[in-house]
């Protein structure tokens, strides 16, 4: 691994690895670091961004479903706009005051929301999350439930990459809807799209020259694409 960002190589094995994996997981092999799990959500859809906007221009573009009409919405931002948005998260605790008690907090991380995932329905998965990130409650609170909407608005205020709302007109019905940009989602179908480009290159060099894939993926982008001029 180079310092987090991967070479071609290094991607094509960690996508054959990764696909393997549930699909919540399989953005975070992208990065290459071993903590990317216990990352606040924010801080690696950061670094998504970041790695995968190599590959796609800076742009992040994905379509969501009207939830009125057959329409697909085009949804559509740079990384650099994205990225301005947002300033690092903390990774360690914070604290908040709500109604005389004293919240001590840390922002949820993939590890957090797989586990919350299997608890079942959203509510349940929601006050699971609650329980992984309420360090302390000075005093005690009583219900701990009551505090969701009071520190969902922290952990947004802290965290503004954790979730990224979109509101939508549908340009055929009218409907003003808000939908979630699931920018995991996007950086792994951008490394999708990458690694399955790569290994075309690949065939095409291999066949004609008789390379093998760590020779082809070896030539770097710029030898690589003279070589392709030259195969019918
Ligand atoms: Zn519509």
């Amino acid at each position: 691994m180079t310092g987090g960002r991967l070479t071609e190589a290094e991607l094509v094995s960690a996508w054959d690895h990764a696909l393997d994996r549930p699909a919540a997981h399989r953005p975070l092999v992208l990065l290459g670091r071993p903590d990317a799990e216990r990352l606040p959500v924010g801080a690696v859809a950061a670094l998504l961004l970041r790695t995968a906007g190599d590959w796609t221009g800076g742009r992040v573009e994905t379509i969501m479903d009207c939830p009125a009409c057959p329409e697909r919405l085009e949804v559509g931002f740079t990384v650099a706009e994205l990225l301005a948005a947002a300033p690092s998260p903390p990774t360690g605790t914070f604290t908040i005051d709500w109604r005389g008690h004293r919240l001590t907090l840390r922002l949820p991380t993939p590890a957090d929301l797989a586990e919350a995932a299997r608890a079942g329905d959203p509510a349940a998965a929601e006050r699971r999350l609650l329980q992984s990130c309420l360090v302390a409650a000075e005093p005690p609170v009583a219900e701990p439930a009551d505090l969701l909407p009071a520190v969902s608005a922290a952990m947004a205020e802290r965290d503004p990459l954790g979730v990224v709302a979109v509101a939508l007109t549908c340009p055929a019905c009218g409907t003003e809807t808000e939908a979630l940009l699931d920018l995991p989602a996007w950086a792994w179908q951008a490394a999708d799209a990458r690694v399955r480009r790569l290994l075309g290159e690949v065939h095409r060099l291999a066949r004609a020259y008789g390379w093998s894939e760590a020779e082809v993926l070896g030539l770097g982008p710029h030898r690589r694409a003279a070589y392709l001029e030259q195969v019918p």
